[in-house]
């Protein structure tokens, strides 16, 4: 059962109040076709912010 890489895409994540690149991941497509976005601590603004994938 070897894991199948094409469905996992790197992507990048961006902190939607000051808009840097903050967070790498990776994600399946498969089950998040959209855009992904998640609450995660932004060390440029010093708190938790929505942080949305970048394209
Ligand atoms: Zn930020």
């Amino acid at each position: 059962m070897a894991k199948d890489k094409r469905k996992r895409q790197t992507i990048t994540l961006v902190c939607i109040p000051c808009n840097r690149r903050t967070y790498t991941t990776t994600k399946n497509r498969a089950n998040h076709p959209g855009r992904l976005e998640r609450k995660k601590y932004c060390r440029f603004c010093r708190g938790h912010f929505p942080h949305r994938e970048a394209r």
